[in-house]
């Protein structure tokens, strides 16, 4: 199907963009196009108008200082795979970009545009939300930042207004002591998560001395696992203890759960357990790729 009328603006700066978007709620931002225009070319998506930030040098680049590490929202998945800053710095997210569908997805798709369009089942939200990620956000009248846990409103929507743009996303570099993983149940067809988990865990030698968790594509944003959370800390990461306390996510799910054609909610439920738990045992070392 083709998609409906559009007017097509390329902005060349962030000020620009932000004009052409102002008083505007038909518009909308293009920026690696692979969600955007699948779901227009399906009519999900009508917009009066498309303003392509593609070509916005300002919104490209990795930058790691005073212990943050920066994204524009315009890089792609592949840069970030790219880059050894990101590596170092976040070994989490390298690897989760990496794992983003396929080389011509990775080549196109931005890490704004990812969390920007919020899918669910998307990988980017829910190891922006177990690493304590701010989202760097630009309107008319000035720049705000917010938490992930604020930024995630629900299933395809975020706390960017209609008016704004997201510039960046920044976190903090994950500490010597600190290990963190991302483990998924991919969709065969396009390496979607059914079911994706993340977790970031502080040792001290073989104790855990804080931990952080959260899953993706079981609810409509991603969630923490406190219960999960609290078992971890102050215990030995043995695989015992691993297993008890990532099995204890299903007390923290909820009701408001997704089940489709793929995966219904009991199944994606028992998965977040197994995947939480591969999640720690790759991050305590007790398992390997
Ligand atoms: C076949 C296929 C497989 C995929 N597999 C995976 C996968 O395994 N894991 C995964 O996480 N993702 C996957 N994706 C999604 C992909 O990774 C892209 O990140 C995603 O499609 C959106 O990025 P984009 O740059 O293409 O955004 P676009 O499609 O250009 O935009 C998406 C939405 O975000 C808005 N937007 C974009 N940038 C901004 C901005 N800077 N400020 C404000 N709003 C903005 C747009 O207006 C639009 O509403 C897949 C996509 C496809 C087509």
């Amino acid at each position: 199907m083709f998609a409906t009328e559009f007017e097509y603006q390329k902005a060349s700066s962030v000020s620009e963009a932000l004009q052409l978007l102002s008083g505007n709620g038909e518009a909308k931002i293009l920026a690696g196009g692979h969600s955007l225009i699948p779901i227009m070319k399906l009519r999900l998506a009508r917009p009066g108008k498309v303003i392509d930030i593609g070509g916005i040098s300002e919104l490209k680049g990795i930058s790691v200082e005073n212990g943050t590490l920066r994204i524009g929202a315009l890089t792609t998945h592949a840069e970030i795979v790219a880059s050894e800053q990101v590596r170092t710095a976040s070994g989490i997210l390298w690897e989760t970009a990496y794992g983003i569908g396929d080389p011509q997805v990775r080549n196109r798709g931005t890490i704004g545009g990812n969390v920007a369009h919020a899918d669910p089942a998307s990988d980017l939200p829910t190891v922006l939300k177990v690493m304590n990620a701010t989202f760097n956000i630009q309107g008319q009248s000035g720049s705000r930042s917010v938490s992930a846990d604020d930024f995630f409103i629900g299933a395809f929507t975020t706390a960017l207004g209609d008016d704004e743009i997201l510039t960046g996303v920044s976190m903090p570099v994950l500490a010597e002591n600190q290990h963190a993983e991302y483990a998924k149940m991919a969709h065969p067809a396009t390496s979607f998560a059914v079911v994706g988990a993340a977790c970031v865990v502080t040792m001290d030698h073989h104790n855990c001395t804080a931990a952080r968790v959260a899953v993706g594509g079981l609810t409509p944003t991603p969630m923490r696992g406190p219960s999960v959370e609290q078992a971890l800390a102050g215990q030995e990461l043995t695989a015992e203890n691993i297993t008890a306390a990532t099995g204890l996510i299903v007390k923290d799910v909820g009701s408001d759960l997704i089940g489709d054609i793929f995966a219904s909610a009991e199944y994606r439920t028992a998965m977040a357990a197994i995947e939480l738990k591969h999640a720690v045992f790759h991050a305590t070392g007790l398992a390997h790729h």
